[in-house]
């Protein structure tokens, strides 16, 4: 199937409300172009570089998504454009973010990434973490960034009972930090292989890469 194909048959599945950022990473400009001509409109990527340079040549109502771990220097490549990144798992983090906002004026969307999976691998901010910095009186001094949401992946397994138990760990953290929080709106989970299974446990916004866009190659 096409990617054009790929695409509006994902769309025609998922429920209005969910928002679908499309993974473009490895994938050439001609292959975004694709999905753009298509009508899709938010891309992610998981390297500063790439989406700079991918950002650079494409149109520019392209909305990226930074869905990748962050190095802290290498932020500043992407403050000028970066529409939301789903990566923030530290404080220290936050506050380069907010330092390059700054020096853009602007202010930049940020979902705390928490550690939802069993797997020691995953990057991401525990709970416990996640409502101290929220309610830290340095986290409120920071006025060029905006957490807008929540963003968790699933231990890559076959066992659904495990990925979905999973899921709504985050689901449970994300309604106990909007209690904290109330600008809190977005639940960022679900891939290609589980997107079903999380818009079940309350995502509203899945990263879609390979269903789309086809296995990659790296
Ligand atoms: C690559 C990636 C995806 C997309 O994965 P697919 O299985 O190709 O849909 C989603 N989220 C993150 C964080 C990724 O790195």
């Amino acid at each position: 199937m096409s990617i054009k194909q790929n695409l509006q048959d994902i769309k025609s599945h998922i429920p209005e409300h969910v928002t679908l950022v499309a993974v473009s990473k490895t994938k050439p400009n001609s292959d975004i172009m694709e999905a753009y001509n298509a009508g899709q409109r938010i891309f992610g990527e998981n390297k500063i570089q790439e989406m700079a340079d991918k950002y650079e040549a494409l149109p520019k109502d392209i909305s990226w998504h930074m869905i990748g771990h962050v190095q802290r220097n290498k932020v500043k490549y992407m403050a000028p454009f970066v529409s939301l990144i789903h990566g923030m798992d530290s404080f220290k983090l936050l506050k380069e973010i907010d330092k390059q906002a700054k020096n853009e004026s602007r202010i930049i969307d940020c979902l705390l990434q928490l550690k939802i999976a069993e797997e020691e691998s995953k990057f991401g901010m525990s709970k416990t973490d996640a409502l101290n910095m929220l309610q830290s009186d340095q986290f409120q001094e920071l006025k060029n960034v905006r957490i807008t949401g929540v963003m968790g992946m699933a231990t890559f397994t076959d066992n659904e009972a495990q990925v979905i138990a999973e899921f709504n760990r985050l689901k449970t953290i994300f309604n106990e930090l909007k209690i904290l929080h109330s600008n809190l709106e977005i639940i960022s989970m679900g891939m290609s292989g589980d997107y079903e299974l999380a818009i079940n446990c309350g995502s509203n916004m899945i990263r879609v890469g390979s269903s789309i866009f086809g296995t990659r190659s790296y």
